[in-house]
């Protein structure tokens, strides 16, 4: 499957050598070369098993707050059975190279879309998570956070503050991004050097215009990406394939001198 060595420019070598202020968005193909299957993915035709099981159910019925309203079991169960799943994966190299960068470079910021946590699991330190995370669970009331609670196989469990529906820490469909991490990651992206923009289709607003954002301000933008995107006209650099071997071969031949 590969194509031998990248070759990077030494244009981008030095910028990134001496770089200090660096953002890295990343979306759903770096949880994908972990095995990690996509909202769609997840949402097979035909399907066996659990996953066949909700093919059924199209997103907007899972993931949003009237599904929720309707039939708050039915979305909680759901949610049960994605977080089983990413307890089954683990980062990939592109996560940690992704970890090691940061490492390197003193005003580092991950913005992800991803609700997996792999980044903070693979070390990844200043994290902002746009989407949410999926391990985390508060009330749909009165928003406390909490790490038990009781599974009952009847009903959805309960806030022990209000008495609230517990709910997975997700944007839903129809919901806005959490403001403390939006404002961050456009405050980072338009004070950066390097905007690295990697396995995100660049069409889910509005991440997708942090790039932009980036790009306006007079940052250098990097892709990765498996496919052509609508941002990679913009982009300074493009890099299509996965991320999980590009970027440690970049964090290589920058960072690593012999
Ligand atoms: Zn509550």
């Amino acid at each position: 499957m590969s194509a031998g060595p990248v070759a990077f420019p030494a244009q981008l070598v030095t910028l990134l050598r001496g770089s200090s202020r660096l953002v890295a968005l990343t979306g759903a193909g770096v949880s994908q070369e972990s095995g990690l299957r996509t909202f769609r993915d997840a949402h097979p035709s035909t399907g066996s098993g659990r996953a066949g099981l909700w093919s059924q159910h199209k997103p907007e019925d899972l993931a949003s707050p009237e599904a929720f309203r309707r039939d708050p079991k039915l979305v909680w169960d759901w949610y049960a059975w994605r977080r089983e799943a990413v307890k089954a994966v683990r980062p990939n190299p592109g996560h940690y190279a992704l970890a090691e960068m940061e490492q390197h470079v003193p005003g580092f910021t991950l913005i992800t879309q991803n609700v997996d946590g792999l980044h903070r699991m693979a070390g990844s330190q200043n994290v902002l998570e746009l989407h949410g995370n999926i391990q985390r669970v508060r009330c749909a009331e009165c928003y406390t956070f909490t790490e038990v609670w009781d599974d009952d196989t009847e009903s959805v469990p309960r806030c022990r503050v209000c008495g609230g529906l517990l709910r997975p820490d997700v944007v839903w469909f129809g919901e806005s991004l959490p403001r403390d991490q939006l404002e961050a990651a456009v405050e980072a992206a338009r004070a950066c050097e390097v905007f690295f923009s990697i396995g995100t289709s660049g069409v889910v607003q509005p991440a997708a215009s942090l790039a932009f954002a980036a790009h306006n301000r007079g940052a250098v933008v990097v892709e990765i990406n498996a496919e052509p995107t609508p941002l990679t006209q913009k982009a300074d650099h493009v890099f299509h394939g996965r991320s999980g071997e590009i970027l440690p071969r970049l964090v290589e031949a920058v960072w690593k001198i012999t």
